[in-house]
């Protein structure tokens, strides 16, 4: 199933980026969940401001739809900046990012979402830029070429990215303080999810809040899209109030099972039980197999079904668990205890 489609894709579909905006938080004490990660963040933050020096750079890595662009925005507010926001393939060359860093005022913070996409000639661009506030210039061609050394104001950059180990450790190690986000429980998603009912004036229980929190896959993104497609229900079927019973039938109909597993998720299981004997299977057989892209079962799927223990990753691949199999209703091979090939045994 082509991302458009899915109603739990974590991307921005046309439309929907108007609504994430009303959405968004605008202030730490609206942020809810990611206690740890808020915490340090205040004493940083509160630190730099008791020198008055910028913070420093952060990187901030997780699923998408966890909050790392809402949490740069906030940042920027909490210190009283603003925010430019960029992403690694919108600056295609070296000469995109020097005007951006050039028009940066003091203490602005600059995010740039998907930064492990920045090409090579970029990247080398932003290291004097992120330790010495400093763009280096090459002026000329050939044997008479020369560099020079513009200042640049003290700014703070924020990246974002879905995985850490997708960065170049040059730049990885330049970023002072990193964070890593992490999946929300159902009980901190029902907050949110009834935060944004509040917002976007939805009548609804706080049952059915937990309900489609329930079934957002740990992600904020997810838990505000379901929000919408079940007051869509709820106005057609009844008269617009979403009760737990609402949000079940209209969630079951959207195919998102009481986990948050959609129609992609069991593919791809089912695809690993029947095809594979339950694993291990290489990402790049898998995506083969399912149609989807290797980095989105990455970074969309398997983050999420890890937590839900129902794959684990071995140095041969990906192993389909217990509970997997419980939860899809598939009877578990017995493991050929034999030999290392990996295959396994169908019991009928
Ligand atoms: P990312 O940049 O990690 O892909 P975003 O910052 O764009 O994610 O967040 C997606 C949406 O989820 C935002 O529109 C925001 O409304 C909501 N959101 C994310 N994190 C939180 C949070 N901690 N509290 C409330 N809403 C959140």
């Amino acid at each position: 199933m082509q991302d458009e489609e899915r109603v739990i894709t974590t991307g921005f579909r046309d439309g929907e980026d108007a609504a994430e905006q009303s959405l968004r938080p605008h202030s730490l004490a609206e942020y809810f969940g990611q206690e740890k990660l808020k915490n340090s963040l205040t004493v940083y933050m509160q630190a730099a401001i008791a020198r008055r020096e910028p913070l420093d750079h952060i990187l901030l890595y997780g699923p998408p739809g966890l909050g790392k662009t809402t949490l740069a925005g906030i940042i920027a507010a909490e210190m009283g900046h603003n925010i430019r926001v960029t992403s690694g393939p919108a600056i295609e060359r070296a000469g995109d990012l020097a005007s951006i860093l050039t028009n940066l005022n003091a203490g602005d913070v600059l995010f740039i979402d998907e930064i492990h996409r920045l090409s090579h000639q970029v990247e080398e661009v932003l290291y004097p830029a992120m330790e010495d506030y400093a763009l280096d210039i090459m002026i000329g061609k050939g044997p008479s070429a020369r560099s020079i050394r513009l200042d640049l104001p003290k700014f703070t950059l924020i990246g974002a990215t879905t995985r850490a180990g997708m960065l170049t450790s040059p730049l990885r190690d330049r970023f002072g303080i990193s964070f890593r986000l992490e999946l929300y429980t159902p009980e901190q998603l029902a907050v949110i999810v009834r935060r944004s009912a509040q917002i976007l004036k939805i009548d609804c229980d706080p049952d059915g809040a937990l309900e489609i929190a329930s079934r957002s896959r740990g992600t904020p993104r997810i838990a505000n899209r379901l929000i919408r497609r079940v007051r869509d229900f709820a106005e057609v079927r009844g008269d617009g109030h979403i009760t737990v019973d609402i949000a079940r039938e209209a969630l079951d109909m959207l195919e998102v099972d009481e986990l948050g597993l959609d129609h992609t998720d069991r593919t791809m299981l089912r695809t690993m039980m029947e095809k594979f004997g339950g694993g291990p299977v290489g990402l790049d057989t898998l995506a083969a197999s399912t149609g989807e892209d290797a980095s989105t079962i990455e970074d969309v799927y398997e983050p999420y079904l890890l937590q839900l223990g129902f794959l684990m990753r071995t140095p041969r691949g990906r192993v389909c668990t217990q509970a997997a199999y419980d939860h899809m209703g598939v009877k578990m091979p017995r493991r050929d205890d034999a030999g290392d090939s990996g295959q396994t045994k169908m019991e009928f």
